[in-house]
């Protein structure tokens, strides 16, 4: 089988689990023990900010997981998947927090953020920050405000695929629709023989222009169309059913239009995700996690000599193993 058939028999028989290390995520040694643990737990996929640094870090990562999967009686036979993402201005995925003229110090947004990006003299660390917008919901003083930084789309992405990505990810749940099409095409020219993913969610839109946008885009990418269906993005740190629970119902809405396209549930997603979907008898193909699949591991990989810390290692696997099984069932090594 090449690689599209591949994912396509991954997500054909739902064993797809991709872990979203961040759109905006560029702290490559992060990153490196994420796809390194959960290389090791069974993921099929990670997405990654457009960078092609970050990209090849993942690279190196999957490898050393190659090899290390021995040592734990595995053969990792598919290797995972990399999808990398885009957004336009105005997406959450692909925005970065600054601190403007009414932050008081009053710290309050040192202890929300996720990732740690915010240092004790409140500083924003610009490659930590996912835009997840955490900081800004806790402030009192609306002492947060986001940029979009500026790239030359396609040299960036024909740059992560020479160094590794196979698949490109657009979030395209912005109100301004007149910029998609073109950058959904430019897409489609840089990876012309695997998938190719469009992120929605309906917070600009109305569950009618959620189909509109599907339809349009399926004109370009044909059989090649994944929709991540988007819940609400980078909600998911908690692991309950209500946490949850509109990453299912956007995937329902999807599924509604009767499109026949694949479908990832995003956005809001934990360990609960997946059998809430199947109580409700929804469809899918695979299941992208961030947040949560990150928070899960977090102390292990913080551990200062992790890449020779085997315990860390272990602990760290384990933990992302059960959810990766929790996800998409049984694991064949
Ligand atoms: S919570 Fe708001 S006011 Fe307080 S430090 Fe953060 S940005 Fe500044
Ligand atoms: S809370 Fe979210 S948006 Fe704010 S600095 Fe941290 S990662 Fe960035």
């Amino acid at each position: 089988m090449n690689r599209f058939e591949q994912l396509t028999d991954l997500l054909d028989n739902k064993k797809y689990f991709k872990l979203v290390c961040g759109a905006g995520n560029e702290d490559a040694n992060q990153v490196e023990k994420l796809v390194f643990v959960y290389t090791l737990a069974g993921a099929k996929g990670f997405d990654l900010s457009a960078n092609p640094k970050i990209v090849s870090k993942a690279v190196e990562a999957i490898s050393k997981a190659v090899d290390y999967a021995l040592k734990l009686d595995r053969k990792i036979l598919t290797p995972p998947f990399i999808t990398v993402s885009i957004g336009m201005k105005g997406d959450p995925h692909v925005r970065k927090a600054y601190m403007n003229e009414n932050c008081v110090k009053c710290s309050a947004c040192i202890f929300v953020c996720p990732t740690d990006a915010i240092t004790e003299k409140l500083e924003i660390i610009e490659q930590k920050c996912i835009g997840c917008g955490a900081c800004d919901t806790i402030c009192s003083f609306n002492g947060i405000s986001f940029y979009h930084k500026n790239k030359n789309l396609k040299s960036l992405l024909t740059k992560c695929k020479q160094a590794g990505a196979e698949n490109i990810e657009l979030h395209a749940a912005v109100p301004d629709k007149s910029t998609i099409e073109q950058e959904w095409q430019m897409v489609n020219q840089v990876i012309t023989d695997n998938y190719v993913s469009m992120c929605l969610d309906r917070l600009h839109l109305s569950n009618f222009e959620v189909a509109e946008r599907i339809k349009n885009a399926e004109k370009i990418a044909g059989s090649r169309l994944i929709i991540q269906a988007d819940g609400v993005p980078m909600s998911g740190g908690k692991d309950d059913y209500n946490t949850t629970l509109q990453a299912v119902a956007m995937a329902d809405i999807v599924n509604k239009s009767k499109l026949g396209v694949k479908i990832l549930l995003s956005g809001g997603t934990n360990s609960q995700t997946v059998k809430l979907a199947n109580m409700c008898a929804v469809g899918f193909h695979g299941v992208a996690i961030g947040t949560f699949a990150r928070n899960i591991v977090k102390n292990q990989i913080s551990v200062t000599n992790f890449w020779d810390d085997d315990g860390a290692i272990v602990s760290a696997v384990n933990e992302a193993f059960l959810l990766v099984t929790e996800s998409i069932g049984e694991i064949k090594w």
